[in-house]
């Protein structure tokens, strides 16, 4: 499955808003915050082109699939999943992937992003009820408990990320001391990582 490896930053222009790819950077140094009164979404000065009801859906699952770090292929395999849920398929495929292993390591404030998370799952780094997953993708539950290999707890990248303030979900706790995370229940859609309009999504799909 291909990967895009391009710049990251382009994919926020494309999609004309802050989609937090690059950790601290994002915070400090963002190219969009420095373009902001020149060309991004409601600010002054910007041409407002008409933008049909397609390329709406078709923005908003560009979004999602970016921010989550998912090809097209993937995103798909998470729809159809979501669609085989009972609820909301807009609901189920947030939830699906608020849930993936990598955005939780991220949203515990291990990691500055969701791709250097990836990085440290793929790499065998993160323990996942006493034992290791090197799966980014996989979905955790409620009860599960989420650790990093001894070896990496010292590392200096590690500790600089767990200096930042981090707002937790309900649905996560965190054990600084032991670097322990801990899954409460699931999120509910006040408490996603990003606005995402899911119904968008789900009314690309169906057509
Ligand atoms: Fe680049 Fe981060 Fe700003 Fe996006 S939010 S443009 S990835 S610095």
């Amino acid at each position: 499955m291909s990967r895009y490896l391009g710049s990251a930053c382009k994919l926020c222009r494309r999609e004309k808003e802050k989609l937090f790819l690059k950790g601290e950077r994002c915070q400090t140094k963002c190219t969009l915050d420095k373009k902001r009164g020149k060309n991004v979404p409601g600010s002054k000065g910007m041409s407002r082109s008409k933008v049909s009801e397609y390329a709406r859906r078709l923005r908003e699952k560009q979004k999602a699939r970016r921010v989550y770090g998912l090809n097209e292929e993937q995103f798909r395999h998470y729809f159809e999943r979501a669609e085989r849920l009972k609820g909301l398929t807009g609901d189920n495929l947030l939830r699906l992937l608020e849930t993936r292993l990598d955005n939780v390591v991220f949203r515990l404030g291990i990691f500055t992003s969701r791709k250097q998370a990836r990085q440290m799952v793929n790499h065998g780094l993160v323990i996942v009820n006493g034992k290791k997953v090197d799966l980014p993708g996989y979905q955790l539950k409620n009860g599960d408990k989420i650790t990093l290999k001894e070896k990496i707890k010292e590392n200096v990248m590690i500790k600089k990320s767990l200096e930042r303030s981090v707002n937790f979900p309900s649905w996560l706790a965190f054990d600084k001391q032991n670097l322990t995370g801990s899954v409460l229940g699931l999120p509910s859609p006040t408490e996603y990582s990003h606005p995402i309009n899911s119904q968008l999504i789900v009314e690309l799909y169906s057509k």
